[in-house]
């Protein structure tokens, strides 16, 4: 089935803001339309091919619009604004595993004080279906969200809400890639959302399924696979503790006076600190954000003079802040010896990166590999054909 018309490869440059991204195509710069507003860090990383369709109407602004980004050899279809229609066919063509025999009957259904996708129907039983499109994912593991969606979490408790046995809800999760074999809410990035799933795991309905698009941008429904979801991960780890990541840019080459250290030169260029908090770890980044505050660790004189990029939490009941570190390290450009390392056995806690590490590919690799790889090893869950559900 097709869902996209005739696209042509171009090369990923910027994205100037969040609907919009330069490329380069045939070495002329052009500007397309992005639609999705997701942060698609892993995905949009400079020079990643992106397939561009050709827009018809002239009396629109951009000439393009973004529909897929290619990932290790693979299409990742990026054009929310076609999910319905995939989701559709996919009901349609009784694809989804628990949906069968399930017809649409209604889109854009209003309940409450939101609206969803679909209603469907099979004999008397109805059920209201809200989608989503993912993709994020690692190597074997798909996360949703990629950015913090308060629209999802209410979504999600309202459908709770209205679930019966008459009439059902359900959420597909619509995976933009045949690799992972396991589902997880992004607790690291949107805890609420990930609290708010577990909450909702007896009266909804998830289906995460993952579809293969192919090289012309078409799909099979018969490819479609439901994903597993580990929920002892959830049940263990959903915590608002653990370590995080700073990435911060310092504009020039700065010396400071910092506690302990003493006199340090800072070389300008882009900083990756990792700490931990072992509760609150929420809380403990908002701290690290606000520039008015005691000065308290060595991170907090380096805060004062440089632009916060972002604050990536990595939550566990594990220590992992010291690990973390050690890896960074190794593919950092620099490190500052001695610093945010005073309690523990390593050379630092501060990295310097020439170029924003956020975009770099292992970067994204080492970060999911924390995140939420090493749980597939640490729980020890195996591969294996996804059960349907009942
Ligand atoms: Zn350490």
């Amino acid at each position: 089935m097709e869902f996209f018309g005739q696209t042509e490869k171009a090369l990923f440059i910027s994205r100037p803001n969040r609907f919009t991204i330069t490329c380069s195509l045939n070495g002329t710069i052009v500007s397309a339309f992005l639609p999705n507003p997701g942060r698609l860090w892993e995905l949009l990383l400079p020079g990643a091919p992106v397939y561009v369709e050709r827009v018809k109407d002239p009396s629109r602004d951009l000439r393009f619009t973004a529909v897929a980004v290619e990932r290790e050899g693979e299409r990742v279809v990026l054009h929310t604004l076609r999910t319905n229609d995939v989701a559709r066919y996919l009901v349609e063509t009784n694809s989804i595993p628990g949906l069968e025999g399930y017809e649409v009957i209604q889109n854009e259904v209003p309940r409450g004080h939101s609206r969803f996708d679909f209603l469907l129907k099979k004999g008397n039983r109805r059920l209201l279906l809200e989608v989503k499109s993912c993709t994020l994912f690692s190597k074997r593991v798909a996360m949703f969200p990629d950015a913090v969606t308060s629209r999802g979490t209410r979504h999600l408790r309202e459908l709770a809400h209205m679930s019966t046995s008459r009439s059902i809800s359900a959420v597909l999760f619509l995976i933009h890639s045949p690799r992972p074999d396991f589902f997880l809410p992004d607790f690291h990035t949107d805890l609420e959302f990930a609290r708010a799933m577990l909450d909702a795991r007896e009266r909804v309905v998830f289906l995460p399924v993952a579809v293969r698009w192919r090289r012309d941008l078409s799909l099979r429904s018969s490819e479609a696979k439901l994903l597993r979801i580990p929920w002892q991960i959830l049940e263990k780890e959903l915590q608002d503790r653990g370590c995080y990541l700073l990435i911060l840019r310092l504009p020039a080459d700065t010396e400071l006076r910092i506690g302990s250290l003493g006199h340090v030169r800072l070389r300008s260029g882009f900083y990756a600190y990792i700490g931990s908090a072992r509760k609150n770890l929420f809380r403990r980044i908002e701290r690290h954000r606000r520039l008015r505050k005691k000065f308290f660790w060595h991170i907090d004189f380096l805060r004062a003079v440089s632009e916060f990029l972002v604050a990536l939490p990595v939550r566990s009941e594990d220590d992992l802040e010291c690990d973390l570190a050690g890896a960074l390290g190794s593919m950092a450009d620099w490190s500052q010896p001695g610093f945010g390392s005073s309690d523990c056995h390593c050379p630092s806690h501060l990295f310097g990166f020439e170029n924003d590490p956020l975009n770099i590919g292992s970067f994204h690799t080492l970060l999911q590999y924390f995140r939420i790889e090493r749980f597939i090893d640490k729980y020890q869950l195996i591969r294996k054909p996804a059960p349907s559900p009942k």
